[in-house]
């Protein structure tokens, strides 16, 4: 049973590597033992204040049920498309524990301490999840996006519907997701629409780019410490923690609010974090064009491309070379952006252009007074 259990495992799976050293572009690669299959995953930064305004906005707005179900939906696409991203597919039930070890073990690089501890009971098909001060969650109170996560991963790797429900009631200190396959289903994901497009590697993991040593990456902020990680496992910058994820999750957030008509809550959510953010980093540098530079190093470092920016009278102009890649577009981006430019000029501006292209990959964002 045990080799068996060894020969199934690194056949898998195998060990992962994380490049960060590359201004703008970040992913990382699970290469497979036997065989040629592997998997690359281009990763973004975000910020937690970010996407825990965006849920405690819905929570406000909504109502805590409501708010709940939506973040269980996004979570639940997300754990899908993680998994079709790294081509998982079913596995032996026996082996489920070591695979789940696994899969938490890249989570909880992350901040995600809700993987801290992993039970599965095979026979029954239970999973719990637990562990404290878990990212978002502990400024939430709500753990949906990770109950949601976890059905979404089992789902795939049970190859049946798997639901899962909240229990966290303590948060920080007690994180609690149970999943559980049999259960009424509340939400099935569209596998095909999650499917990441054909030419997601080419377009996410250009060959030929010039060496940009000069640019600011996420390496570069670790080894000038302005990237730390904190005694809890998670990564700080300038004391905000920032959470990394494959770039889809920024598609899925602005699909699911469109898909309900509440693309206001997320506009409202961004806007304010961002400009508590933008404050706090730009405390010791007033002027404008300083403040730019923050927003295009904030770019680089946490993976979403490598911007220009050039500003002409009433308009500003920003050209990202090489942005994450998703077949939903850019308006997450555009948005985010915005936010941070709103704060910037203390007041808000409007998206007059989104244009993107392939090849040479490029993102045009445009923006008037
Ligand atoms: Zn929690």
């Amino acid at each position: 049973m045990k080799n068996i259990k060894n020969y199934l495992l690194n056949k898998l799976f195998f060990p992962k590597v994380a490049v960060i050293d590359q201004p703008g572009i970040i992913y990382n690669v699970l290469s497979r033992r036997y065989g040629h299959v592997s998997s690359k995953k281009r990763i973004v930064f975000l910020f937690e204040d970010m996407f825990a305004e965006i849920q405690k906005e819905a929570i406000a707005q909504l109502g805590k049920e409501k708010a709940s179900e939506l973040f269980y939906k996004i979570g639940k696409d997300f754990g899908v498309s993680f998994m079709l991203l790294g081509k998982a597919k079913k596995v032996p039930s026996f082996v489920l524990p070591e695979v789940m070890e696994f899969i938490a073990d890249n989570f909880r690089g992350g901040g995600f301490s809700i993987a801290e501890n992993i039970d599965v009971d095979i026979k029954q098909n239970i999973i719990t999840f637990s562990g404290k001060n878990n990212v978002i969650c502990r400024k939430t109170a709500d753990p949906s996006f990770f109950a949601g996560g976890a059905a979404g991963i089992l789902s795939l790797l049970l190859g049946k519907n798997v639901e899962a429900v909240s229990k966290c009631c303590n948060c920080p200190n007690e994180c609690k997701v149970i999943a559980k396959a049999d259960l009424p289903s509340k939400y099935i994901p569209d596998v095909n629409k999650l499917m990441p497009d054909k030419n997601y590697g080419q377009l996410n993991f250009p060959k030929d780019v010039e060496s940009m040593d000069h640019l600011a990456s996420f390496g570069k902020f670790m080894r000038f410490k302005k990237i730390k990680i904190s005694v809890s496992g998670k990564f700080q910058l300038n004391g905000f923690a920032i959470f990394p994820a494959p770039s889809q999750i920024t598609c899925l957030i602005m699909k699911h609010f469109e898909e309900i008509g509440r693309r206001d809550i997320l506009n409202e959510a961004l806007f304010r974090s961002s400009d508590k953010i933008l404050d706090t980093l730009s405390k010791e540098f007033p002027e404008v064009k300083d403040k730019i530079k923050i927003i295009t190093s904030l770019i680089l470092a946490l993976g979403w491309g490598i911007p220009d920016c050039q500003k002409k009278g009433e308009i500003i102009k920003f050209y990202i070379r090489y942005p994450p890649f998703n077949k939903s577009g850019f308006h997450y981006q555009a948005l985010q952006l915005n936010a941070f430019l709103s704060s910037v000029f203390k007041k808000k501006l409007k998206l007059v252009e989104l244009k993107s292209q392939e090849n040479p990959p490029l993102l045009k964002l445009t923006y008037s007074f």
